[in-house]
């Protein structure tokens, strides 16, 4: 340790401790008349909102929540998620972002390993919460969520129904001090493999995280996406790392914002229109949906800004979305994270070169947002150049990161061996700081000797006209190890085969972009791909259903 100079306080100082509190307090200074918005059911100002964060502060207190209790969420995205965001943290105790499109046996697993003690339920997850409450070993009460006129539910340890509770309480709640290294929220990474790992944030990094947020997304020039005359609506689940952070960010500068509560992608588009968004975000599958939703064909997004992140951008999305006038941005993170680790930015000498040139760099990983360190590391733990070219994986280190798997120790020490925080992604980092993601460590297709990015593969396969949507993925081959196989998503009208495929690649082998290792031989085309409960292209299982198809040599496999 440096011997630097620490100076004592007077003995009157007071040391603002980093809280979820204080995000609360400039929003509504900034705009107290600015809306929040929950579908078309309910709408309500600035002022309101921060009472009803008192209200349900003082609803949960007066049943029994104490501070360092855990409080779980079950419901879509919605404004009475975004006040539990505030006021559980806020009053001591911890919120629990269930996922709710975990399987009933992931979500029991995820409950009792939280230590869930109050559990509030949309009335939508009634039916999933009574078939596992009998092996839930924590939890004590329930509180019911409902947009419907019935404010009753046979729930097991129910207090009652949020909205009866909020009104009986009073709109304002003194909020205490306290250590601002307490935990404030957590929740189970999606990972395909063993059971979800429990990940957790404290007052300190959130804070940090959206100050950080806040002054990238809103100060940087080339990229700016965000300020408070923007309006907001996420099209990520607020169960996936808090929605990424953006509503806390969104509240901190009093923006108005758009919950559409489950997703269904017509009533976003109407959204959309209706409410005037101008800025959102989701992983890349989910805008390919709602650029093909009913009321989305013809229609122009006006300059809308969205934030693609959780699976790379590939060209054709970017593309696709542009023409429509809707301007895309990659940013990378994940569970572990918080999320934000690098975002799309583009320099000065970026500035000065060709558009295409540009949208190159845009779609890639981007530059690390200030307060974070990323290097490239070796198997042997040693640091790779950062040369737009050495592969290794992608480590980190910032104030925000998870700093162990909740009760998992020897997770957590490979978590963060030698110190920094393993992403379990090759990457590439170049001169200008850019992050390149080249795949995720285990879906690295490796054939012959040579690695392919399925990454990489699927974006090229996406610039073809008659692909909706692709995903790689390498499969077992007794001669080269494994080899990379499509599957496809045709656009209506169009046809596809292994043959075409081959013909569209041809000139990125012939341009040595890829090798003639990384053409597919065989694919499959296909009406729809699987996704995880975020929405990504779920790896693992495509694997084994392709496994499942070539022994029953499926009709729609087509091979060179
Ligand atoms: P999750 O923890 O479910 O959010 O998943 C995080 C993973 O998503 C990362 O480790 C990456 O593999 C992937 N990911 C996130 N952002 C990007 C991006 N911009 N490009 C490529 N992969 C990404």
């Amino acid at each position: 340790m440096l011997n630097t100079r620490v100076l004592k306080p007077a003995d009157s100082a007071h040391s603002t401790p980093l809280l979820i509190k204080n995000l609360l307090l400039s929003g509504v200074r900034y705009e107290r008349s600015q809306e929040i918005v929950y579908r078309d059911i309910s709408r309500y100002d600035y002022a309101t909102f921060n009472q009803r964060i008192c209200r349900l502060a003082g609803a949960l207190t007066a049943a029994g929540v104490k501070p360092g209790d855990t409080v779980a969420v079950m419901d879509w995205d919605s404004h009475r998620y975004l006040e539990c965001m505030f006021a559980v943290p806020m009053i001591g105790a911890v919120l629990h972002t269930i996922n709710i499109r975990l399987s009933p046996e992931q979500i029991l697993y995820t409950m009792n390993h939280a230590e869930d003690i109050f559990v509030l339920v949309n009335s939508e997850f009634v039916p999933i919460y009574k078939a596992i409450e009998a092996h839930l070993t924590t939890v004590t009460n329930t509180i019911l969520l409902t947009d419907g006129d019935d404010k009753t539910a046979d729930l097991p340890g129910l207090v009652g129904e949020y909205e009866q509770l909020l009104a009986a309480q009073e709109p304002s709640y003194e909020f205490a001090d306290f250590d601002e290294n307490s935990v404030a929220t957590t929740f189970y990474t999606t990972g395909t493999t063993g059971n979800p790992k429990g990940v957790y944030f404290t007052h300190r990094q959130l804070v940090l995280h959206t100050l950080t947020q806040a002054g990238m997304m809103g100060g940087l020039d080339s990229v700016r996406s965000f300020g408070n005359r923007d309006v907001y609506m996420p099209i990520t689940p607020m169960f996936h790392v808090h929605a990424w952070g953006i509503p806390y960010t969104a509240t901190l500068l009093g923006t108005k914002q758009v919950y559409p509560g489950r997703y269904e992608p017509e009533l976003l588009v109407d959204l959309i229109k209706k409410e005037k968004v101008t800025f959102s975000h989701c992983v890349p599958t989910i805008l390919q949906m709602v650029l093909h939703a009913k009321g989305a064909e013809d229609f122009d997004f006006g300059g809308m800004k969205v934030i693609i992140g959780g699976s790379a951008l590939n060209r054709s999305l970017y593309e696709a979305a542009k023409s429509k006038n809707m301007h895309l941005s990659a940013a990378y993170g994940m569970s572990e994270t918080c999320p934000l680790i690098s975002a799309g930015y583009v320099n000065l000498e970026l500035e000065a070169g060709s558009e295409d040139e540009r949208a190159t760099y845009r779609i890639k990983a981007g530059v690390p947002v200030p307060m974070v360190q990323a290097r490239i590391m070796a198997a042997d733990g040693s640091f790779l150049p950062q040369d737009g070219k050495s592969q290794g994986e992608l480590v980190l280190r910032a104030p925000w990161l998870t700093q162990a798997y909740y009760r998992e120790p020897e997770k957590s020490q490979e978590l963060w061996e030698h110190g920094w925080m393993h992403t379990g992604d090759v990457a590439t980092i170049d001169e200008m700081g850019f992050i390149e993601i080249r795949d995720r460590i285990k879906d690295v297709i490796k054939t012959g000797g040579e690695w392919i990015s399925s990454l990489e593969l699927e974006d090229l396969i996406s610039t073809c006209a008659a692909v909706k949507e692709v995903a790689v993925v390498g499969v077992p081959d007794p001669q080269w190890d494994e080899r990379p196989f499509a599957l496809i998503v045709a656009k209506d009208g169009h046809e596809m085969s292994a043959k075409a495929l081959r013909d569209h690649l041809k000139k990125y082998v012939d341009e040595g972009r890829i090798n003639k290792w990384a053409v597919p031989t065989q694919i499959a085309v296909v009406t729809e791909i699987p996704k995880t409960s975020v929405g990504k292209l779920d790896k693992k299982k495509i694997r084994g259903e392709i496994a499942q198809w070539q022994e029953a040599q499926a009709p729609f496999l087509s091979t060179l």
